[in-house]
């Protein structure tokens, strides 16, 4: 049912869209009003016949004709007087009037064909071609080849509609209507648009041609995974105006349908148009639920990084806890260890556990010496440090705490106490902030409270 490719149809489209140079072989009998049509090679044998009854087929001519015999182009009529010819594009629509008025008659030889304009003086509203078929149906045929605008298009097209005809539109081949941009894609025209616009699909004639040419158009089917369309399968549909390319037919390949002038190719093109809509539409809907489907995904794919996240940092905070509960026992063991009478030294139990304590931790500035700390800075750092966050002090408070626990305090030990406490802010286990008397004071770190 679909056309067969082997035939190219650029090069078939070049010899369809000519300009200028008709061939006239179409007159019409004077007595009959039936068409004539003169055969290749055939001049000589049909000129006395011609001459004495066909007559110029464009509307108001009637002029009469003769054949002429032509080695170079194919035999032709025309006027039998030199004088008066028709302009290309009124010859061309006699021609192609005269073609399809023969071509419907020799096809549904039980239906009505006639030239209205013959029957009619009144021109404008009447078909060129009226084909009515035994059941009183109605298709009229217009071949355009003179400019048109949509306005007239559509009026045309309303007045066949409301006397119940069907109107098929057959366009110039020539410039005048069928224009083509470099790459042989047509350029559209207000009418030709109106036609695209009331569904019917645009069709061109060449009379001498004996063809019609129909716009296709490629499209491409869309990709449910990727919402994007598959650019290596295109499919070929019927075509909507600019842009579209255009096939060359035999007239004979047609026919009157559903649609009024129709052929295997063009109902082929609008399924193809329509079923692809379908397809597309289905493959768009697929991607946009697997798309919010694929959301969907990533939002419970987050929610539960979320609560692993939350999980994880509220295991860091139980263990962090723990371990500042060890760590508050251990200075409180050593704290309560400082009481002890025992003589200070190697085995006293407050310098015993400073070595668990202080194990894998930076040392305190404690002035060690032989393994021996320093009571008096172990008295002021764990009464003060370690474990004694946001709690502020001064060297009298240390110097308060020293006696208190029966230290010697000799002159100069408040300066001492100074020094030692400025080296553990340099070694960030004090802030030194000043106090409300102008003095320093100190507040143990993160690290010197903990660590
Ligand atoms: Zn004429």
């Amino acid at each position: 049912m679909v056309q067969s490719f082997a035939f190219d149809h650029a090069t078939l489209l070049a010899t369809f869209q000519t300009d200028g140079d008709p061939r006239f072989l179409w007159g019409l009998n004077r007595s009959t009003r039936g068409l004539f049509y003169l055969e290749e090679n055939q001049a000589a044998e049909h000129r006395d016949h011609v001459v004495a009854n066909v007559t110029c087929p464009v509307p108001g001519c009637d002029a009469q004709l003769t054949t002429v015999h032509s080695t170079i182009k194919r035999d032709h009529l025309r006027h039998r007087s030199s004088s008066g010819g028709h302009g290309p594009e009124s010859l061309f629509h006699s021609q192609g009037c005269a073609l399809i008025e023969s071509w419907l008659a020799r096809r549904y030889p039980a239906c009505l064909v006639k030239r209205e304009e013959y029957t009619s003086a009144e021109g404008e509203s009447r078909a060129d071609v009226l084909i009515t078929h035994p059941s009183g149906e109605r298709i009229a045929f217009e071949v355009q080849y003179s400019p048109l605008t949509a306005d007239a298009w559509n009026d045309r097209h309303e007045r066949y509609s409301a006397r119940g005809v069907r109107d098929v539109w057959l366009f110039g081949h020539t410039r005048k209507q069928l224009k083509l941009d470099g790459a042989d894609r047509l350029k559209s025209n207000p009418a030709l648009d109106a036609v695209v616009a009331s569904g019917a699909p645009l069709l061109f004639i060449n009379p001498e041609l004996e063809q019609i040419a129909v716009v296709v158009e490629q499209r491409h089917p869309i990709s449910a995974t990727s919402g994007q369309p598959l650019l290596e399968h295109p499919v070929d549909v019927l075509g909507r105006g600019t842009g579209s390319s255009l096939e060359v037919h035999p007239l004979d390949d047609f026919r009157l349908g559903a649609s009024t002038l129709t052929s295997d190719r063009v109902d082929w093109l609008i399924s193809a148009r329509i079923s692809l809509d379908d397809y597309n539409a289905e493959q768009q809907r697929l991607y946009a639920i697997a798309r919010e489907q694929a959301a969907e995904r990533a939002r419970i794919l987050q929610s539960e990084a979320d609560e692993r996240e939350r999980l994880g940092r509220a295991e860091r905070a139980a263990q962090e806890e723990r371990a500042k509960r060890r760590r508050v026992l251990m200075a409180d063991g050593i704290r309560r260890a400082l009481d002890s009478s025992e003589p200070w030294g190697t085995e006293h139990p407050a310098v015993r556990l400073l070595h668990p304590y202080l194990n894998g931790h930076r040392d305190r500035n404690l002035g060690w010496e032989d393994y021996v700390p320093e009571r008096w800075k172990c008295l002021a750092f764990f009464h003060h440090v370690a474990a004694n966050e946001d709690t502020r002090f001064g060297p009298p408070q240390v110097a308060s705490t020293l006696r208190r626990h029966g230290v010697r305090l000799e002159k100069g030990i408040f300066k001492v106490i100074a020094l030692w406490l400025r080296q553990l802010v340099e070694d960030d286990f004090l802030f030194e902030e000043r106090g409300e008397d102008g003095h320093s004071v100190y507040r143990p770190t993160y690290r010197g409270t903990w660590w």
